[in-house]
């Protein structure tokens, strides 16, 4: 039989009523046979997730604080209740709740405790649903690099097999130290894809609270068209800049397996919402652009040294300092005798941004070195544009009728993806632009 894995973000997890919709869902397909749960998310704006009240747990045990601690736990304690009195079955989380509290004071560290909204999640959907939990850490394993090992699907299978059915936790699997380890925040979007993989699904549904992928933020331009098909490298792209439907690395595990994704609406599941496939699957539509993404807060630096062209080294050198300090770029420009960095902001607080240039200029000479700090980052993303002459200039000139001065351009050769960079207060302005001339 076809196997489907289905994910559930937390906003599908939010409270008991939305949990018996996501149950339905499954039920609903005999197919749909692992299930993958984030912890209780956003039940209405301005509520807060379970994970990040797990953290706060987490921060005031680190500090000592009783106080602080029993105040947060509470708050847990009354969201986990509630759950099971809206299901309206008895699911033991009472003791469960008190065996993850007493795990936390007793010092199981940070990982453990934020996990733990997924972990109780899953309890809940299990005992819903009548299927057996498995719990991530028996088969997601992390190397000593903190990098998913092979292992993984070594050991889910041989699971697999076992359990024809299953409700597992996303987020979280066991570190090579045998401790609890997380992915980053919204992870669990890479669990479902690794079970999908690992369950050699013909399919791999992440339900959540829209009804597929925008062609941009519905947060900058009203009511912005879905995109019915996108690539995995396109959807790759889309998420890396923003775009935060799903985590951007969850599509590697199913992309190796050529599995496609379909990201659904737990509340409107009748919606087609969007499908993920490989390139060679992709149905080119009307649109030349599949979709537009940005994001702020990053700075340019740029240097300049006459023939830089012809001194061996010369970027060699400067990327060593940004090396040194753990810190990657988003792009790198270059032209005859000058060579830009764009990083992120997050890298150059508290004096980083004046080290990184003291160092440049000791170990590269170059005669100046200057910087534009605080621009955004804007992606238009399609294959489409690989076969429309004049993309581009489309592009750009909607870009100058709106009055946004491009700072940087960059396009990388597999004509997939073209990116403008814009002063932070121009970002939204831009991607309006760009909708405008390629969607409405
Ligand atoms: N609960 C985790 C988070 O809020 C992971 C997830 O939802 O995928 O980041």
């Amino acid at each position: 039989m076809n196997i489907k894995v289905c994910k559930f973000g937390g906003t599908s997890m939010a409270d008991g009523n939305v949990i018996l919709s996501a149950a339905k869902i499954v039920k609903a397909e005999e197919e749909r046979r692992y299930v993958v749960v984030s912890a209780p998310g956003k039940r209405f704006g301005g509520d807060i997730k379970v994970t990040d009240l797990l953290y706060a747990c987490s921060d005031a045990y680190e500090n000592g604080d009783k106080k602080a601690f029993d105040e947060v736990y509470q708050k847990i304690r009354t969201r986990f209740m509630n759950i099971e009195r809206e299901i309206g079955i008895d699911l033991g989380l009472e003791t469960a709740l008190n065996e993850v509290e007493k795990e936390i004071l007793g010092g199981a560290g940070q990982d453990y405790c934020a996990s733990r909204g997924e972990f109780l999640a899953a309890k809940i959907m299990a005992a819903v649903l009548g299927v057996p939990f498995i719990d991530a850490t028996e088969f997601v394993r992390f190397d000593e690099n903190g990098l998913l090992s092979d292992e993984t699907y070594e050991l889910a299978k041989k699971l697999f097999a076992k359990y024809p059915r299953a409700v597992i936790p996303g987020f979280y699997g066991l570190g090579a130290d045998g401790k609890v380890k997380t992915f980053s925040r919204g992870g669990g979007d890479i669990s479902g894809s690794i079970v999908a993989k690992a369950a050699n699904a013909v399919l791999y549904e992440n339900w959540t609270d829209v009804s597929g992928f925008f062609a941009c933020d519905p947060r900058i331009v009203n009511s912005p068209k879905c995109i019915p098909e996108l690539s995995y490298q396109e959807l790759r792209e889309l998420s890396y800049m923003g775009a935060n439907v799903l985590h951007s690395d969850a599509i590697f595990p199913v992309k190796s397996a050529g599995i496609p994704i379909r990201i659904c609406n737990t509340f409107r599941p009748e919606d087609k919402g969007t499908y993920i496939v490989s390139a060679s699957k992709r149905k080119l539509g009307e649109n030349i652009v599949t979709g537009i993404a940005g994001k702020k807060d990053f700075t340019v630096i740029s240097l300049e040294k006459s023939m830089m062209n012809s001194e061996i080294g010369f970027v060699g050198k400067v990327l060593s300092v940004i090396a040194k300090h753990g810190i990657s770029f988003e792009h790198l420009p270059s032209g005859i005798d000058t060579m830009s960095l764009i990083i992120d902001n997050a890298y150059l607080k508290d004096g980083m941004l004046q080290t990184l240039i003291d160092e440049m200029q000791e170990i590269a000479n170059p005669d100046r070195i200057y910087t534009h700090e605080n621009i955004a980052l804007i992606a238009t993303v399609g294959h489409g544009m690989a076969n429309n002459i004049g993309t581009s200039a489309r592009l750009f000139r909607a870009l100058a009728d709106a009055n946004v001065n491009v700072i940087m351009i960059d396009q990388g050769s597999s004509e997939l993806n073209i990116i403008v960079g814009v002063d932070n207060d121009k970002c939204n302005a831009c991607i309006h632009a760009i909708y405008n001339e390629f969607f409405a």
